[in-house]
């Protein structure tokens, strides 16, 4: 589910290039429409100036040059605005004033191009005139003449002699924030982004290559916080070390998801988008969330550290195994990958860190929960994972699992999630982009990202019933794989469960608490589930295990509040 990261990098920046060198993104950058990104990308800054010039009530120059305001100087996003603009503002303000729509304006200056034989893409209605019509009026507009040499829809920008050296830097940073390094501590960081703690347990000591977050201690961390959990020392009353008194035969145990863009929490903020709610406020965690993979895993529902800002109230898995036994601190790991399924976990599964004498058990969650049976192609159905192409990847995953797993640990398969829901909530609701003149509806948005190969899901964000049938179908199938995976197949260091990814249980639950279930569904990408849906199925988790596998959570560990007492946040995260 990378496909909406790229298309808002293309967005803002208009910059082709792609979050991360994983493996995950390059395998599905092979299939390779970057043209169509670049049409997204087009559609979507132009509908951003034209409706910042409506809203504001000024000229397409000033909304031009408000964007870029609004943009932080960070990763050269305000640079590469105002070179944008330099080379695109005087044309997009030729075609905006003679009432040409963002369509007609990247197709004239060929962001958006028509294949021989392929529909043309557009996001919004049809001009009244034929397109044909229409188009030649903008190109007698832009008067460009043949030679004037534009980036073709399909080659980058960044092809651009005086924007070359930008795009290498940002792509420099980008790509190395990917770290797949030989010792494991290694993996552990002090900074937040790049993969760093916002992604896993924070490094308490990095030049300290045996300590770090999920280990067992060393001599009970009598001198030294081994494990990074915050309790080490000793107690001066009686010579006893704080790890020994309150955390020995608490079973300590850490977190681990493997999971896709749902799990890493996706999410373009509609305040990035939306020319009404647009402010320089609004930008100040994009470079942030860029160097994130536009993810949100400190927020998520499995690993989340931080307070949600939804203003509800259940917790991460994280947060709940640590409030459940305070030795847990830190031993999270979100180990997913935007565009992430069973058949390239491979890939990156080695950058999971455990070791198994070293470290304290895992409860390992397996949540690839759509990209299985997601993909932009017209063709989308046998592009789909087969029910035997499932089997032989999960049963080499879990082989791979069960050589790195301390003894004693957990995994759960969670089934795939029913993409249905996405059409019937949102089909004919106004889109972010479409709530100013009630223009763009989530079924527009489909259409369009499908003409262009480029949709996250093309199999169940459709108008195509029959497809949507398929999707679940196959989604199921896999599903049930799962199932049987888990109930005849044994591992000598981790005991196997199967959970269904219940959004039925979970738009039941949120309509109990007066929600409507489309306010559970990222707004702007209309198709991953957001905060407040990832808490909720959290919640939902927690219950099911809690009555049905307590064992897999462990016991509560009695010195919860002494160990409170003694070192407060325990570092903090
Ligand atoms: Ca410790």
């Amino acid at each position: 589910m990378k496909v909406p990261g790229k298309i808002l990098l293309a967005l803002l920046s208009l910059l082709p290039f792609h979050t991360g060198g994983s493996p995950a993104h390059s395998d599905e950058l092979g299939t390779g429409h970057s043209s169509g990104h670049s049409c997204v990308g087009c559609v979507l800054v132009v509908s951003i100036i034209e409706q910042l010039a409506q809203v504001h009530n000024s000229t397409v120059q000033a909304a031009m040059e408000r964007l870029c305001s609004y943009l932080p100087e960070k990763l050269f996003l305000k640079t590469t605005c105002y070179s944008v603009i330099h080379m695109f503002g005087s044309d997009i303000i030729k075609l905006l004033s003679a009432n040409m729509n963002a369509d007609v304006v990247c197709h004239s200056l060929e962001f958006c191009k028509q294949d021989t034989g392929q529909p043309l893409c557009h996001l919004y209605p049809s001009p009244k005139a034929t397109w044909t019509f229409t188009l030649e009026k903008a190109r007698q507009i832009v008067k460009k003449p043949q030679t004037v040499n534009y980036p073709r829809s399909g080659s980058s920008i960044c092809s651009l002699p005086f924007l070359a050296k930008i795009c290498q830097k940002i792509k420099f940073t980008i790509q190395n924030s990917v770290p797949f390094k030989d010792v494991d501590s290694d993996k552990y960081s002090v900074f937040p982004t790049l993969r760093g703690y916002h992604w896993r347990g924070r490094d308490c000591d990095d030049r300290n290559k045996m300590a770090y977050p999920g280990r067992r201690p060393d001599s009970w961390d009598a001198h030294q916080d081994s494990n990074c959990n915050g309790i080490w020392g000793v107690d001066p009353k009686d010579g006893i070390p704080y790890e020994k008194k309150f955390c020995e035969g608490s079973q300590p145990r850490g977190i681990i998801l493997l999971g896709d863009s749902a799990g890493a929490h996706f999410s373009i903020s509609p305040e990035w988008i939306t020319a009404s709610q647009m402010s320089l406020n609004a930008f100040v965690s994009f470079p942030t969330a860029l160097t994130d993979e536009l993810d949100w895993p400190q927020l998520s529902g499995t690993t989340g550290f931080l307070d949600s800002s939804s203003g509800i109230k259940e917790k991460s898995i994280y947060l709940r195994l640590r409030k459940r036994n305070r030795c847990n601190h830190r031993d999270y790991q979100n180990i997913s990958r935007n565009g992430a399924s069973s058949q390239n976990l491979e890939k990156f599964i080695e950058s999971l860190s455990r070791n198994q004498l070293l470290d304290h058990p895992a409860i390992v969650v397996y949540a690839m929960i759509g990209n299985d049976v997601c993909n932009g192609k017209k063709d989308s159905v046998p592009a789909m994972t087969t029910p035997e192409k499932l089997y032989s990847k999960v049963m080499l995953t879990l082989k791979y699992l069960n050589s790195r797993l301390p003894n004693g640990s957990h995994v759960i398969l969670y089934g795939l999630a029913d993409g249905a829901f996405l059409w019937d909530n949102l089909h004919n609701r106004y889109h972010p982009l479409g709530q100013l003149n009630k223009d763009v509806t989530y079924a527009q948005l489909y259409s369009f990202l499908n003409c262009l190969q480029v949709s996250p899901c093309h199999g169940w964000m459709s108008s195509n019933k029959t497809l949507r049938m398929l999707t679940s179908e196959r989604a199921e199938q896999l599903s049930n794989t799962l199932k049987k995976i888990a109930t005849s197949e044994k591992f000598t260091n981790f005991d196997l469960f199967y959970m269904d990814f219940g959004f039925q249980e979970i738009t039941e639950e949120w309509k109990r608490r007066g929600g409507q279930p489309w306010q559970l569904i990222e707004p702007v990408d209309g198709f991953h589930p957001n905060e407040v849906g990832l808490l909720l199925f959290t919640d939902h988790f927690w219950k099911k295990v809690t009555l049905q596998w307590p064992q897999i959570l462990g016991k509560e560990n009695p010195f919860n509040a002494q160990i409170e007492q003694v070192f407060g946040d325990q570092g903090g995260h």
